[in-house]
């Protein structure tokens, strides 16, 4: 026997204690039409929700494929729909005596806020109005509501939904709008409220005959049409360039469509006795478990978003400045507030999450006309989430997965206070390299951001770039902001270590150094002296002293709750790239269980680093082996209390010293004043040191005299660097105290490379277990992976090496080649253009340099099943490499002290999405 297909289901009705859809079907009904279901529908809920159908995301996508057309069991579906919605309401869709008016709109699977459009009020006319003036018995209310429907009809349905273009580029709302405005301005009138009833009629005779002239239609009279009319306008703005645009942003496929939700209208409009608001069940700013909203009496919806009036408080809870002379809702109308209070109550409990919910009180009666999970800043999202675990509401999983890693960024550093951000304009916009907040006076060299902060002045550094002479400024300045660089150039790389903010590349300002000042591109000129403001999580910059807000990390305690679950649940370890002592102190306060890289070279910049740079510089110009020895030992006492400091402050956890990697050049001076100086300090006449630094130089060197090739070249250095290792780690060992120091060789190609070096390590610790009296060091020897060779050659490598470290930085640059000190001045149009989806040095391009990277994984394997791999470039601290990192099975990840709360979250989620065997 045949079996007859039943026709799809393309309309799901809700209300009067029943519901077709429920929650989970957000897919087919949409956010807002699932949850209005759920709402109406559950038995646990049951809350007065306006009866009503909701048109599936199905029908939008049987739309664009079928050149704007329905399908054909579409029409009877939805009279049998709106036939339940009148029996519930008792009244009649298009009725003269007892007329039902419904509201259209959009309700995509996630909320996509602003972007698709609405029409209230359908299916008012020259008849029902009739209806409407009996019923409310208010011709005053009829009359303004149908002026908003006309208003809201010509422009979305009939203007932007039928593709006319406004002329002059002023659309059709705007030419009523104007009608409206030049009326109360006539009047005298402060409020469209004043307006008398024979005003409001006349309006609307106006507003009819103007829809004719501008597009030369006529508003429809029929309900159905105009029914189908906002349908059909609702689909349209699917396609619309602001939805468009915004699902690129957020990633939404264009495929997933838009659902129509058509429900009875309730009026927040009908007089004192009615209102209408939005509320959140935990306050959205701070993540408090009060219930938090703002409402405005005989207001629609519309109203409270417009931001026209200031909304009252809905309690004593949600008052501020301006809003604490109002009556309160729960003052108002006690009985209204406490049915209201039970139903978020309710909603919450029911969801488990926050709720940010819509309600309209119409003549003493309470509707809910939408709820949905609540959008919070960081700091709400961490209490909320460890207070709902508190208290049994949700599990630890649950609790981890709420709080994304980039929220974290919030709690750990000083930010603008985005009150005051909201008033002032944007002066420029570069790369957000460090986030947080900082304001300072602007000052243009490193030496005035010393001799500024000196005197007890905030600076904030501004430089075209930065290079390590810059160092000291830098870290007196308050934030760095340069004209020039990517994000991870010299001061984009420093700032993010010390969790300094810092914007880079911004190219919207010119500096101009010799008169010590900068102009941006719309005009404003900045002095030194003057303030500027940095939002370094944004990448923007402002004229003059913004106040900041401060938090202490140590003080939440929600923070440490979070953090506890996450160390419980990450399978990766997260260390810190650390140089100094207080650096690797830091790290271990926000949670590192190890220094995954140990900059050596960073000893000689800043402060206290006069002595062991003059030794260094002596050893760089020095002629003979002998010569370069004698330079070499005086510098060890310096190194070796630098490795021995780190490696105390971090107590047995392991500590990667890598040994000096860049190019010697780096350390000499170049010009003429401070190369005399050197001369005399150095007792070496001038033309011979000149000769000398010149010999140094490198047309490449970034790919020049590095790393390793520098051990290779001068085997005394890597000698004198492994040898205040092993003392400092035996001296502490001594004292009682546990040290585990991990040698890294840099910029290594070829396992011989490493064997040469190898040889050095042990012929050292052979000398020093002699000299020192003892049997063994702890140690561990390895390699960083940092040159595409070294990811090919991994099979190789591993048979000299315990460890890899991948170095992303250079491995990014060299497998790019992309410069990562110059990519700033090309990035921005590569991102505009979408050549590039993100900036490489900051995620992981997984396609690309993640292959090499996981080739070198597995092959390293292949020699040495556990073999101990990490990740030390600035990639370990951004969450999406994070869990990249944890996929393809790395030991743990390196980051910036500030990066390692963030790092740790995004391990945990990513052990909770991919979880490992
Ligand atoms: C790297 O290249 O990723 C790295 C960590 O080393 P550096 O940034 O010091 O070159
Ligand atoms: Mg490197």
């Amino acid at each position: 026997m045949a079996t007859v297909k039943k026709p799809s289901k393309y309309v799901y009705s809700f209300g009067g204690g029943k519901a077709d859809g429920n929650e989970s079907m957000k897919n087919l009904l949409g956010g807002k039409g699932a949850n209005l279901a759920e709402m109406a529908g559950h038995p646990k809920l049951r809350l007065p929700v306006p009866p009503g159908f909701t048109v599936t995301t199905e029908v939008c996508t049987w739309y664009y494929a079928n050149k704007k057309a329905y399908p054909k069991v579409l029409n009877q579906q939805l009279k049998d729909a709106m036939m339940q919605m009148e029996k519930l309401m008792g009244k009649k869709f298009g009725d003269v005596k007892n007329p039902l008016l419904v509201s259209v709109r959009s309700g995509a699977r996630s909320s996509m806020p602003g972007m698709m459009e609405t029409v209230l009020n359908v299916g008012l006319n020259e008849e029902t109005i009739k209806g409407i003036i009996a019923q409310s018995g208010d011709a005053r209310f009829a009359y303004d509501a149908y002026r908003r429907l006309i208003m809201m009809y010509a422009d979305v349905v009939m203007e932007k939904a039928g593709g006319i273009e406004p002329k002059g580029g002023k659309g059709i709302r705007k030419v009523l709008d104007e009608k409206l405005e030049k009326l109360k301005h006539k009047k005298s009138y402060q409020s469209d409220t004043d307006l008398t009833v024979d005003e409001l009629k006349a309006l609307v005779k106006e507003f009819k005959a103007t829809v004719v002239k501008v597009l030369g239609k006529t508003f429809p009279e029929d309900p159905y049409e105009q029914l189908w009319g906002s349908i059909g306008a609702v689909f349209s703005s699917w396609m619309g360039k602001r939805a468009i645009e915004y699902r690129r942003i957020e990633k939404i496929p264009d495929e997933w469509g838009t659902a129509v939700n058509v429900q009875a209208m309730v009026f927040g409009n009908m007089g004192d006795d009615s209102c209408t608001g939005v509320a959140f069940t935990r306050n959205p700013g701070n993540g408090e478990d009060k219930f938090y909203g703002e409402y405005l009496v005989n207001a629609q919806g519309e109203d409270v978003v417009a931001g026209i009036r200031t909304p009252a408080p809905v309690n004593e809870y949600s008052k501020n400045a301006q809003s604490e002379h109002y009556d309160t809702l729960e003052k108002l109308m006690p009985s209204l507030y406490k049915e209201l209070y039970g139903y978020q109550q309710k909603l919450e409990k029911h969801y488990k999450d926050m709720q940010d919910i819509e309600f309209t009180i119409e003549k003493g009666k309470l509707f809910m006309l939408q709820c949905r999970v609540g959008k919070r800043n960081g700091v709400a999202a961490v209490r909320m989430a460890t207070e709902m675990y508190k208290a049994k509401q949700i599990d630890a999983n649950t609790a981890i997965l709420r709080v994304s890693p980039n929220q974290l960024v919030e709690l750990l550093l000083p930010m603008l206070d985005p009150k005051a951000e909201i008033t002032q304009p944007v002066i420029a916009k570069g790369l957000p390299a460090g986030p947080g907040g900082a304001k300072g006076r602007a000052v243009f060299t490193s030496e005035d951001a010393v001799a500024w902060a000196a005197k007890g002045e905030k600076v904030i550094l501004v430089r075209e770039e930065t290079s390590p002479e810059d160092v000291d400024g830098m870290h007196k300045a308050q934030a760095i902001l340069t004209t020039k660089g990517g994000m991870t150039s010299h001061a984009a790389l420093v700032a993010r270590g010390w969790g300094k903010c810092c914007i880079v590349g911004c190219s919207d300002i010119e500096i101009h150094v010799n008169s010590k000042m900068f102009h941006a591109k719309n005009g404003v000129v900045i002095k030194e002296g003057d303030w500027i403001s940095l939002n370094g999580t944004k990448g923007l910059v402002y004229e003059g002293s913004l106040p900041l807000v401060d938090i202490d990390i140590e003080k939440n305690q929600s923070y440490k709750d979070l953090m506890k679950l996450v160390d419980k649940t990450k399978q990766i370890g997260v260390r810190a790239n650390a140089e100094t002592p207080a650096d690797a102190a830091v790290a271990s306060k926000f949670g590192a269980e190890g220094i995954g890289l140990f900059r050596t070279e960073h000893m000689f910049y800043g402060e206290g680093s006069e002595e062991p740079l003059f030794l260094l510089r002596k050893m760089i110009v020095s002629k003979t082996e002998k010569e370069r020895r004698e330079a070499l030992n005086a510098l060890f006492v310096y190194v070796k209390k630098d490795v021995k400091d780190t490696l105390a402050v971090m107590n047995g956890h392991p500590v990667t010293i890598r040994l000096l990697d860049p190019p010697l050049h780096e350390f000499v001076p170049h010009d003429t004043e401070k190369l005399q100086e050197l001369s005399k300090e150095l007792g070496i006449r001038m033309s011979v040191l000149k000769r000398r630094v010149l010999a140094l130089h490198e047309n490449n060197p970034m790919l020049g005299h590095r790393g390793v090739r520098l051990g290779i070249s001068y085997p005394e250095i890597t000698e004198m660097q492994i040898r205040a290792i092993f003392e400092a780690t035996v001296e502490l060992i001594r004292k009682g105290k546990k040290a585990l120091p991990e040698i890294m060789i840099p910029v290594v190609c070829g396992k011989h490379e490493l064997r040469h070096q190898k040889d050095i390590v042990e012929q050292v610790y052979k000398e020093t277990c002699e000299k020192m009296k003892v049997k063994k060091i702890p140690y561990l020897y390895g390699t960083m992976i940092e040159i595409p060779r070294a990811a090919l050659k991994a099979n190789s490598l591993a048979m000299e090496a315990d460890f890899f470290s991948f170095g992303t930085n250079d491995l990014t640059q060299m497998s790019f080649g992309f410069s990562r000190d110059d990519i700033g001045g090309f990035l921005p149009k590569y991102l505009d253009l979408k050549l590039l989806p993100y900036d490489p040095f900051q995620t992981i391009d997984q396609s690309g340099v993640g292959e090499l990277i996981k080739i070198g994984v597995e092959r390293g394997r292949v020699t040495k099943p556990n073999l101990k791999i990490g990740i030390c470039g600035e990639h370990g601290g951004d969450p999406d490499s994070v869990v990249f990192c944890h996929k393809i099975g790395m030991n743990y990840v390196s980051c910036s002290p500030f990066r390692v709360p963030i790092a740790r979250l995004a391990a945990a989620h990513a052990a909770l999405e991919f979880p490992r065997k």
